[in-house]
């Protein structure tokens, strides 16, 4: 499909191009393998010869045509699905680091990524400093080492609500002669393409918007296309030395700009095998076809919301970017003027207690530990996701003890707002 065409277009038919007489409809390819005529063909796709499918650990017609759309709406040159936005990160960050190597990540990273990065990856030999997104150039710059491989940053972060500032962290990023990898899953494509704005790699948990309707884990990863790891000599090895797996292949010189997309599939989805199901896949794409309608729908319904909690008087304290006078506003307005996401957080006079009561009292909004689906839903970080970190660590991540995580679903807005304001009066004033 011509990529000429706007993303709302990009959102309902990138992807699946069926031929004269095929199904209109992405078809689930549900087959661990696939079928050839002669030996040789099928040794070829294992050396790397020719391209096609020969096992679904490595590859799927189903995956491969989601991501293909997730490439297009993000603009970038090549993108591969994983089973969730945990391995999406996981293997966007160790495609290019092993051990002895290290990394760069902001303080508010989403608190799976963070215990990625500090707990598993450490493990593995992986080390990571962690900066404050809103230091200056010049504290960033101080936080690279020689071995830095990567620096990584969510466009929003969740649940902080921080808005990147994308051009800062690229510069910082550059000038260390790493790619910089967003995490761009709260503003998705339709808000904010990160490629825009210096970033090399974009990474998702689909499992979010882009699924929308809470039905499936899945994550995505987009290059750009733009880093150029062959000019860094042997500092990408892994993408610009022969990999003796497959007889000696060069990624970066056999594949060009598909090189660090083709290495995470053939090599790291080979030995670890994070494949999301097919069936799956074609959910996500049911989501994706709609997804330039919900989150525009999501950010509206959210700045009602914000404004309304912001104006009550039980209500200490409200966070959301495009709020006039958050202190990320300006950001976003910069970034993603058309809207951030569908995430509030927010704090009660009186605190953490209060926080519980409001949530046990809600009817509408429903009590889950997922983020980002058509349905209203709250989360308490300290008590649920975040419950492993102490308070400095939560202090660290932009999350404050008492902060209620509202994710403001795609319902009729003033029933949201009554919900809230029921469940308010419960709260002693
Ligand atoms: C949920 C989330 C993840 C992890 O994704 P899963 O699909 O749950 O594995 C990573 N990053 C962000 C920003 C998230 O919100």
């Amino acid at each position: 499909m011509s990529y000429e065409y706007s993303i709302e277009t990009k959102c309902v038919q990138s992807g699946w191009q069926p031929k004269n007489g095929e199904p209109r409809v992405l078809p689930i390819y549900q087959s661990t393998t696939y079928k050839y005529e002669n030996s040789d063909e099928m040794g070829k796709l294992f050396d790397l010869e020719a391209e096609g499918y020969f096992y679904t650990r490595l590859q799927n017609p189903t995956n491969d045509r989601v991501a293909e759309k997730i490439c297009a709406l993000e603009g970038g040159v090549a993108a591969m699905l994983t089973a969730s936005g945990q391995a999406a990160n996981y293997y966007a960050v160790f495609n290019i680091c092993e051990a002895g190597d290290h990394v760069v990540m902001s303080s508010t990273m989403y608190g799976g990524t963070f215990n990625l990065l500090t707990v598993t990856m450490k493990k593995m030999g992986i080390a990571c400093t962690i900066v404050d997104p809103d230091s200056d150039e010049e504290t960033l710059n101080r936080a690279f080492q020689e071995n830095t491989k990567c620096m990584l940053a969510e466009s929003i972060a969740n649940p902080a609500l921080v808005v990147l500032d994308f051009e800062k962290f690229a510069k910082v990023a550059h000038a260390h002669q790493v790619p910089l990898i967003v995490d761009n899953t709260f503003a998705t494509p339709i808000n904010c393409r990160p490629f825009e704005f210096g970033a090399d790699i974009v990474t998702h948990s689909t499992t979010k918007y882009m699924d929308g309707h809470a039905m499936a884990v899945g994550g995505a990863i987009v290059d750009s296309g733009n880093f150029d790891w062959a000019n860094y000599g042997e500092k990408f090895h892994g993408l610009t030395m022969p990999d003796e797996s497959y007889h000696g292949v060069v990624y970066t010189e056999k594949f060009g700009k598909k090189a660090y997309i083709t290495k995470a599939t053939v090599q790291l989805m080979r030995d670890l095998g994070s494949i999301p199901s097919p069936m799956n896949s074609f959910l996500l794409n049911i989501g994706l076809e709609t997804l330039h309608l919900r989150v525009p729908r999501h950010c509206e319904n959210a700045l009602r919301v914000a404004s309304w909690l912001e104006s009550h008087d039980k209500v200490a304290w409200v966070n959301y970017p495009s709020l006039p006078g958050n202190k990320y506003y300006n950001l976003a307005q910069k970034y993603m003027p058309n809207g951030t996401c569908g995430v509030i957080s927010f704090g009660l006079k009186g605190g953490r207690n209060e926080s519980v009561t409001l949530m046990d009292h809600l009817k509408l909004a429903a009590i889950v530990t997922h983020v980002a689906d058509a349905r209203t839903c709250v989360l308490h970080p300290a008590s649920h996701t975040h419950r492993q970190m102490n308070d400095e660590q939560l202090k660290e991540a932009g999350v404050q003890p008492d902060l209620i995580r509202l994710s403001v679903g795609i319902e009729n807005v003033d029933d949201i707002i009554s919900d809230l304001q029921q469940a308010l009066a419960y709260i002693g004033s």
